[in-house]
């Protein structure tokens, strides 16, 4: 398996780390991702791109949420990844970013994909919500053409025809491309889910197939979120969803282990 380093967190290593922030950054940004680092997380989302179903809805604070990704890293001391919706996003963010998140809904944007390629900084790619996994790793295959091979894969749901939950969170995507890939594979919950009650249920069945790690939305007031409100954690959910998650996936790694152990040691049968 290979390790893909975000500042200094490893995905792939055997850890279960979590990135956590606001769906959008917000002039309370720092709030924000103080809470998160003071709850566990281990990378922050710095969404100030938003891509929208309609152009009448929040875009994302833009250019102008620069300096309060700056100051959320200096005062957290953590690494911060945000969303380019074009190649211009791309440069801006760069000097100030420590690695990149190409979205669902930009997936199949091939230029993009190698414009954050080129960067040579990590790079989480998004599974758009009708993607196969071959279109998906296809993807991934449009970032290593730029010889950059730091890439991470994200199951955030699909479409399907269930509605209560927001998409349909495809867990089967984390074993399934273990068996065709060697880059670590995150899973979102929370856009999964959609409502905020579900995302702990589905955080911990990431950890049950031993995903390499999480992304999360969370906000000090859940509610009032600029964007996706009904999916947000608190700080106080964020933690425990942290807590529980992590012990979990060691669990889930330890039982793996042993039970394959178990099955290695069994004298063989005559038949
Ligand atoms: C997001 O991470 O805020 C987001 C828009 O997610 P997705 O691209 O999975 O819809
Ligand atoms: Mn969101």
């Amino acid at each position: 398996m290979k390790t893909v380093t975000i500042g200094d967190v490893e995905f792939g290593a055997g850890t279960f780390p979590v990135i956590a922030g606001p769906c959008s950054v917000e002039s309370d940004y720092i709030t924000h991702a103080r809470a998160a680092a003071s709850s566990g997380a281990d990378v922050l989302r710095g969404c100030i791109f938003k891509p929208r179903s309609g152009p009448d809805r929040f875009q994302g604070i833009g250019p102008e949420g620069i300096p309060l990704l700056v100051r959320a890293r200096d005062v957290t001391g953590l690494p911060v990844i945000a969303e380019p919706l074009d190649a211009d996003d791309v440069k801006l963010l760069d000097p100030h970013v420590d690695g990149f998140l190409v979205g669902a809904r930009s997936m199949r944007n091939s230029r993009l994909l190698q414009s954050v390629g080129a960067t040579g900084r990590p790079v989480i790619v998004k599974r758009s919500f009708a993607a196969t996994y071959d279109e998906w790793l296809g993807s991934a295959d449009y970032v290593r053409t730029t010889g950059n091979d730091e890439i991470i894969l994200c199951e955030r749901g699909i479409r399907t025809f269930v509605t209560d939950t927001r998409n349909t969170l495809d867990i089967s995507a984390v074993p399934v491309l273990r068996t065709r890939t060697d880059l670590p594979v995150i899973v979102d919950p929370s856009h999964a889910a959609g409502r905020r009650e579900w995302v702990l249920p589905l955080a911990m069945a990431a950890a049950g197939v031993m995903a390499d790690g999480l992304m999360v939305e969370c906000h000090t007031q859940p509610a009032e979120s600029w964007t996706d409100s009904d999916q947000a954690l608190g700080p106080t959910e964020l933690a425990h969803l942290i807590n529980v998650t992590r012990q979990l996936s060691a669990v889930s790694r330890t039982l793996t282990g042993q039970a394959r152990q178990a099955v290695t040691n069994r004298p063989s049968t005559t038949r």
